[in-house]
C-alpha cells in the first residue's frame, strides 16, 4: 500500500492522507489532484508512506498526478519546511505562494511548450507591445497569454515557432563590460572579503552610505559569481527596480538578466521560472515574492536596501523575504549580501552578536563633500503652506544656481481633511472612523486607509453650508502652491497617486534626470535608491509626527528616511544641504542622528530596546482578530490568552499583552484588536505557539471572528 501526504491549497494547517491507485510513483513535491469533500482540490505531495493513521476503507484515492518530479530543488524544500514551521502556516499555501500562479492551477509544467513566436515586420512596425520588439533578432522568447497569442497571430503580427528552446549557453561567452570605475580601496577591501569566500554561507551586511558605491561593489562581486557558471538572485524593494537599475546589470554582463516585479502577468512570471531553474538566465532581479525564484545552480544572494519595509509581506503569509533569504543562503551554503545606508536595527544587532559581518563604505563615490544639515525651528516662522520663509529663502538661492530642489512631505492628496467652516463637521470615512483625505485633481474624497473613495461634496452633510475648507498639506497641494509660486520652474510630484499608470515613474525620473524638472516634490517613493546628481537642496517639510508615534519603531523607520533623502543632496562635486523644519529641534533622536549619524543614533536607539526588552532583544508574535461589531475580536482574544495563560503551559518569561485595540482601530468596516506574545527565546515561544495552536480552533470564539497570527510582527 502507498499512502500520500498531500498538503491542500486551503487555509487549513492540516495535510490529508490519500490511496495511490496508478502505477507512477511520483515524488514528494510534485503536485496532485485530489477529492475533497464534494470538490477536486490540487495539492502537493508533503509525503509518500506504506501506513496510515486513517483506515484504509476510510481513505480515498488521489484522482490524478500532474508531475512526476518534484517541482521544488532540495534545499527550496526544506526553506519552505522551516518556514511552515517558523511562521505557523499552513503548509499548501506556502508551497503554492512559492510556485508560479500557473502551476497553482492544474497545468502540466513539463509539457507546457515554450513557444517562440516570431514578430513579422507588420507587427513590429507599431502594434505589439515593447517587450517583443525588444529582441534585436526580433524573436521573443516571452511566454504569453494565451489569448494574445492567438490574437497577434490572428492579425498577422506574429508567428508560432513550436520548436522547445535551445538551452542558452551563457556561460560560454560570458564576458565583462570594460566601461566600469576604478574602484576605492574600501570597495575592493569589500569586494575581496566577499569574493574570497564566494563558496560559503557567510551574511554580509554591506553598510555605505547612500551614493558610495554599494551597486558597484555587487557587480564586481558578480564577476567572480558569473564567471564560475553560477548563478545570482537580487532582491530590491518595489520602489527601486527601475530600468536603470536593471540596466547597470544588464549593461556590465553579456548575459541574459530576467526581472521579476509585481506588473509581469503570470506567463511572464512562468517563463522567468522556467528559465532560471533550467540554468539559462544568469541573474535574476525582483521584489520580495522572486525569493522563491528556482536555480539550477544559485551562487550568491543580495538584498538591496535590506532595511526596506517592504520585504515584510502584510497579509496572509506574513513572511520576511530579507529573513528568509538568509535561510536560503544558509541551506544552499552560499554567500548573502545586505547593502544599505541605514541597516535595520535587526541587521545591526546581529553583527554585534558576530552571525553577521559588516563591510564599510564610509564614503560617497563621485562627490566628496557630504551635505551640510539644518534642524530649522518652526516656532514662530512666518509659512506658508508647510513652507517657512527661511525654506523658500534656500528654495530661491538652490534654483537661481541652476540646480534641483527635492521636497518631502508623507502625505497625498491635496489635503488630509475637509472641514465646514460653520459647523465644524468632518467629512470621514464611514469604514474606518479616519477623515478623508480630499484630492483635488479627481474632485474626490478617498480614505487613506481603505481606498474607499466617493465624490467631492459641495454642502456641508450636517448643515448644508457651502463653505467647506481644506485643513492640513498634501504633495498636491504643495504641488499647485510651489507652481504658482514659482511660475517659470518646471515642478514635478511623485507619489502612489502621479505613478499609477504603468511607466510614469519611468517617465518622471528621465524627465528629472535629464534636468527638465527642478522642484520635485515626493513622498518616501522618491526617497528610494534614484540618483539625482543635479540635486543639491533637500527638505523634510514635516518631521514631527514620526517622533511621537505609537509605534516603536518609528523612530528607526524616520532615521531610515531622513539619512536616504539627505544622501540625495549634492552630487557630482555640488555642495548639498538639507534642511529639516521642527518644532522641536532639541529632540534627542534628531540632535544624534544630526550631529553623530545614523549609525550612532541606530546604536543608541538598539541600547534602548535592549534596556526596555523590545525586538531584536526578546521575539514577538501577534495574534490579530477582527470582527464587524467590535464585540468578538477582543472576546476571542481573551479566550486565547486564557489558552496561553493555563497553568500546565505556564512558563514565566511569557509575557501576553492585550488585547488591544490594533495601531488602526477600525479599518474597511472592521474593527481590529491583537494580542502579542513575548519570550526572551524565540525558540520557547515557537514551542508554546505550537503546543496551543491546535487548541485554538476549540475556543468558542474563534469561528466568529478573522484572525491570524504574524511572527515578527513590524508594525505593532
Ligand atoms: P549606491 O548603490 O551605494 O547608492 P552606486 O553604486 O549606485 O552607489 O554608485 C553611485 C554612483 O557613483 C554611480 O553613478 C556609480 O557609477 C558611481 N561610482 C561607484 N563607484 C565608483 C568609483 N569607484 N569610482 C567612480 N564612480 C563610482
Ligand atoms: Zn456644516
Ligand atoms: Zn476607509
Amino acid at each position: 500500500m502507498i499512502v500520500i501526504n498531500v498538503a491542500l491549497l486551503l487555509p487549513i494547517a492540516q495535510t490529508f492522507d490519500y490511496l495511490l491507485s496508478t502505477n507512477v510513483t511520483p515524488e514528494v513535491g510534485s503536485r496532485v489532484i485530489v477529492p475533497f469533500g464534494k470538490r477536486q482540490i490540487i495539492g502537493i505531495i508533503t509525503a509518500i508512506r506504506e501506513y496510515s493513521n486513517v483506515a484504509t476503507n476510510k481513505l480515498k484515492s488521489i484522482i490524478k498526478v500532474l508531475d512526476s518530479r518534484s517541482l521544488f530543488s532540495d534545499s527550496l524544500w526544506r526553506i519552505l519546511n522551516w518556514a511552515i514551521i517558523y511562521y505557523h502556516y499552513p503548509a499548501g499555501e506556502v508551497l503554492f505562494q512559492a510556485l508560479p500562479i500557473l502551476l497553482r492551477q492544474s497545468k502540466p509544467y513539463e509539457t507546457a511548450p515554450l513557444l517562440q513566436l516570431v514578430t513579422t515586420k507588420k507587427g513590429y512596425s507599431n502594434h505589439l507591445p515593447d517587450n517583443f520588439k525588444s529582441f534585436p533578432n526580433l524573436v521573443s522568447e516571452l511566454l504569453l497569454e494565451h489569448r494574445v497569442m492567438l490574437t497577434t497571430q490572428n492579425k498577422g503580427l506574429s508567428d508560432p515557432h513550436q520548436q522547445s528552446i535551445v538551452a542558452c549557453n551563457w556561460q560560454l561567452g560570458f564576458s565583462v563590460n570594460s566601461k566600469r570605475p576604478q574602484l576605492n580601496t574600501e570597495q575592493n577591501t569589500a569586494v575581496f572579503a566577499i569574493s574570497s569566500e564566494y563558496y560559503r554561507f557567510i551574511v554580509w551586511l554591506l553598510a555605505g552610505v547612500t551614493g558610495s558605491g554599494k551597486t558597484e561593489v555587487y557587480l564586481t562581486v558578480l564577476e567572480t559569481i558569473l564567471a564560475k557558471g553560477q548563478q545570482a538572485l537580487v532582491l530590491v524593494p518595489e520602489i527601486s527596480l527601475t530600468p536603470q537599475t536593471i540596466l547597470r546589470f544588464r549593461d556590465r554582463f553579456n548575459v541574459p538578466v530576467e526581472v521579476l516585479h509585481s506588473r509581469l502577468n503570470n506567463s511572464e512570471r512562468f517563463a522567468v521560472w522556467l528559465k532560471a531553474r533550467r540554468g539559462e538566465c544568469a541573474v535574476v532581479i525582483g521584489t520580495r515574492s522572486a525569493l522563491f525564484t528556482q536555480f539550477a545552480k544559485l551562487g550568491i544572494i543580495i538584498i538591496d536596501e535590506e532595511h526596506d519595509r517592504s520585504y515584510k509581506q502584510h497579509e496572509g503569509w506574513r513572511y520576511h523575504a530579507r529573513d528568509l533569504a538568509v535561510v536560503r543562503a544558509r541551506e544552499e551554503n552560499i554567500p548573502i549580501v545586505l547593502g544599505t545606508a541605514t541597516p535595520s536595527l535587526e541587521t545591526i544587532y546581529n553583527v554585534q552578536q558576530k552571525k553577521y559581518r559588516q563591510l564599510t563604505l564610509s564614503m560617497q563615490a563621485s562627490s566628496a563633500r557630504p551635505a551640510i544639515q539644518y534642524l530649522l525651528d518652526m516656532k514662530g516662522l512666518p509659512i506658508t503652506h508647510g513652507i517657512s520663509m527661511p525654506l523658500l529663502d534656500k528654495m530661491r538661492e538652490h534654483l537661481q544656481a541652476g540646480n534641483q530642489v527635492m521636497l518631502f512631505l508623507n502625505r497625498r492628496g491635496f489635503a488630509p481633511v475637509l472641514l465646514c467652516h460653520e459647523c465644524g463637521w468632518i467629512s470621514e470615512c464611514q469604514l474606518c472612523d479616519h477623515s478623508y483625505t480630499l484630492h483635488q485633481h479627481q474632485r474626490q474624497l478617498r480614505c487613506r486607509h481603505c481606498n474607499l473613495y466617493r465624490p467631492l461634496p459641495y454642502q456641508c452633510l450636517q448643515c448644508g453650508s457651502t463653505h467647506l475648507i481644506a485643513v492640513g498639506l498634501g504633495t498636491e497641494q504643495l504641488e499647485t502652491v510651489l507652481t504658482s509660486m514659482f511660475p517659470d520652474v518646471p515642478v514635478t510630484r511623485i507619489d502612489r497617486d502621479t505613478t499609477v499608470r504603468k511607466g510614469s515613474l519611468e517617465n518622471y525620473l528621465s524627465k528629472i534626470y535629464k534636468g527638465g524638472v527642478r522642484i520635485l516634490i515626493g513622498t518616501q517613493m522618491l526617497a528610494k535608491g534614484h540618483h539625482f546628481p543635479d540635486v543639491t537642496l533637500v527638505s523634510l517639510l514635516n518631521a514631527d509626527n514620526a517622533l511621537f508615534s505609537g509605534n516603536f519603531r518609528a523612530a528607526e523607520y524616520f532615521a531610515q528616511l531622513y539619512t536616504q533623502v539627505s544622501g540625495r543632496a549634492g552630487r557630482a562635486g555640488k555642495q548639498g544641504e538639507v534642511l529639516l523644519q521642527t518644532y522641536y529641534p532639541k529632540h534627542p533622536l534628531l540632535q544624534t542622528l544630526l550631529h553623530q549619524g545614523y549609525m550612532a543614533f541606530a546604536k543608541k536607539t538598539l541600547e534602548e530596546r535592549r534596556q526596555a526588552n523590545l525586538p531584536p532583544f526578546t521575539s514577538y508574535v501577534l495574534f490579530r482578530a477582527d470582527d464587524h461589531d467590535n464585540l468578538k475580536a477582543s472576546i476571542f482574544l481573551n479566550q486565547l490568552r486564557q489558552l496561553f495563560d493555563n497553568r500546565s503551559l505556564c512558563d514565566r518569561s511569557l509575557y501576553l499583552m492585550g488585547p488591544n485595540p490594533a495601531l488602526l482601530p477600525k479599518y474597511g468596516g472592521r474593527f481590529h484588536w491583537q494580542l502579542l506574545l513575548s519570550h526572551h527565546s524565540r525558540t520557547q515561544l515557537q514551542h508554546l505557539i505550537d503546543v496551543n495552536l491546535p487548541l485554538v480552533n476549540t475556543l468558542s470564539y474563534a469561528r466568529k471572528v478573522k484572525w491570524s497570527l504574524d511572527v515578527d510582527p513590524i508594525d505593532i
